[in-house]
């Protein structure tokens, strides 16, 4: 598990680089235009965090779930905003989560158990739910869709490219919204047409583990 995490972590870093231009022109037309720069920022330190040795642990699982929790923290105090603090805290709870989890569970309970916990993190924190225009947009839709493959009998590649693409359709559902948290909602009817830069960062992220298991 700690395999999938560690090129999970690493191959979002190179693809929120590359997409840090797009994530920055969407948080132009409704914030401030970091939100590709605070992203690549976090994601970097992450690497380097990954880069200087991982920490003992007694088991695959517990080295995922305290280097997720680490990762968090690092988010926290490297990316700032608005989505520092809640993607931050939503790593905190996923690693929290896989740290807690019944050792029995296969990859996709742990799975779904992580992303729920993530989301009740960001829930928790930014006081939203879906349809507000935020990356609860793409993450809620990709929980249910998840869940939904596990209980038809999908293994852990299934779930997952299930979450990834409830997660696209997620985002691109967020360009007729109105936005009525966080910055974009200063906007008002303004930030109707827009895709949310945080439903497509954490589309992207979902879609990257979606790459990375279904290689594994
Ligand atoms: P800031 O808005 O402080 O500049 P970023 O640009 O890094 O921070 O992140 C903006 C993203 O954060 C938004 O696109 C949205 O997805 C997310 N966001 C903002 N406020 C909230 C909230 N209250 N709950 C959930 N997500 C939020
Ligand atoms: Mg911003």
């Amino acid at each position: 598990m700690f395999d999938v995490l560690d090129q999970w972590l690493r191959r979002s870093a190179e693809r929120i680089h590359a997409a840090a231009p797009e994530l920055t022109a969407l948080d132009q037309a409704i914030g401030d235009g970091d939100h590709g720069t605070n992203m690549n920022r976090g994601f970097n330190a992450i690497v380097a965090q990954l880069d200087a040795g991982t920490p003992a642990a007694d088991s695959d699982r517990a080295l995922a779930g305290t280097v997720l929790r680490t990762a968090g923290r690092t988010l926290i105090s490297t990316v700032g905003g608005a989505a520092g603090p809640l993607y931050g805290t939503a790593f905190m709870r996923g690693g929290g989560a896989i740290l807690a989890a019944d050792a029995g569970l296969s990859p996709a309970e742990v799975l779904l158990g992580g992303l729920e916990a993530a989301i009740t993190g960001i829930a928790g924190l930014g006081k939203a739910t879906t349809g507000e225009k935020t990356m609860l947009d793409a993450l809620i839709p990709a929980l249910m869709a998840g869940r939904a493959a596990h209980t038809a009998g999908g293994d852990v590649a299934a779930v997952v490219n299930a979450m990834a693409d409830a997660a696209d359709a997620g985002a691109a559902s967020t360009i007729p919204m109105l936005a009525t948290k966080g910055r974009a909602s200063y906007l008002g009817e303004r930030s109707i047409g827009h895709q949310d830069p945080g439903a497509t960062s954490s589309a992207l992220l979902l879609r990257t583990l979606a790459d990375v298991v279904t290689a594994a």
